[in-house]
């Protein structure tokens, strides 16, 4: 396995193998993360992984700096998966001083639900990925549904910026009890992760209610915030929305994500279900 931290090293590095598939990640891995990289050696020979915390992603009150970084654990999980190449840049590497700053968006798709809790997230996202792409040059890029908007709002902006790369979309690993796996549950303590897990247990519940016939989204969003506000969790959103266009779906009549971003004490979480 090569690791690289700079961009010079990167292409260097890239030019030397063939079809590549990379997954983007902010590191502190975990299964999920390792599903993706096990899905990608289906899509190409080599595999490429990024580990970089995105300065331009996090507000200024969220928890940019306190983000697990535990790059030693990180690269032996990459090498145990087989991967071929990791690159670790420093924020200075990835945004130079003296660069001119750049916006792409996906206006329409970036302003509602987690771009309306979380102000330039997806600008954010959408930057640092294009510039991975441009500097690795992947020829399929593989995401997890657990971030299913960040998901749709990449795949239209590679389809609008005519990006050479396949988008390949991940199912959610969860934990034994069904709690999505997110680098983020590291945060939880044992009583938080209990409450964490009305979020869950909303979603299903969701999910069976529609499997018995009912399709009207407010009765499927009540059964989901239920759970959540029975432990005081507090709920940024529960929403029923178009698995594309990403607006709200009042009955569901084709697949629809039913999507929740809840605040367990500091540590804010994300999870969804498609239903169908
Ligand atoms: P992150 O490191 O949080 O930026 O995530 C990197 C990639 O892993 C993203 O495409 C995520 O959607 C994906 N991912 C995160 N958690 C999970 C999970 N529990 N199951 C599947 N994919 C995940």
């Amino acid at each position: 396995m090569i690791v690289v931290h700079t961009l010079a090293a990167c292409r260097a590095e890239r030019q030397k193998l063939g079809r590549l598939a990379f997954i983007p990640t902010m590191g502190a891995l975990h299964p999920g993360h390792l599903s993706l990289f096990a899905t990608a050696r289906k899509h190409a020979p080599h595999v490429a992984v990024s580990l970089f915390v995105n300065p331009t992603q996090f507000g200024p009150t969220e928890d940019f700096t306190k983000y697990p970084r535990p790059i030693e654990t990180d690269l032996a999980l990459c090498e145990a998966a087989g991967v071929d190449l990791v690159f670790n840049p420093s924020p200075e590497e990835m945004y130079r001083p003296g660069t001119p700053d750049l916006v792409v968006d996906v206006p329409g798709l970036t302003s509602i639900l987690e771009g309306k809790h979380r102000l330039g997230h997806f600008k954010g996202v959408c930057l640092i990925v294009t510039k991975l792409f441009n500097i690795i040059r992947p020829d399929a890029a593989l995401f997890g549904q657990k971030d299913f908007q960040q998901l749709r709002i990449l795949t239209a902006m590679v389809e609008a910026l005519d990006l050479p790369v396949e988008m390949v979309s991940c199912p959610t690993l969860r934990d034994a009890d069904g709690l999505a796996m997110s680098s983020r549950n590291r945060y939880l303590s044992a009583e938080d992760r209990v409450r964490a897990l009305s979020i869950t247990r909303g979603l299903f519940a969701a999910e069976a209610e529609f499997k018995r016939g009912i399709t009207q989204t407010n009765r499927l969003i009540a059964t989901i915030q239920k759970p959540i506000l029975e432990q005081h969790v507090n709920i940024d959103y529960v929403a029923a929305v178009d698995p594309v266009t990403l607006k709200n779906i009042e009955v569901v009549t084709g697949p629809t994500v039913l999507a929740v971003a809840a605040r367990v004490g500091k540590t804010r979480l994300i999870d969804n279900l498609v239903i169908a």
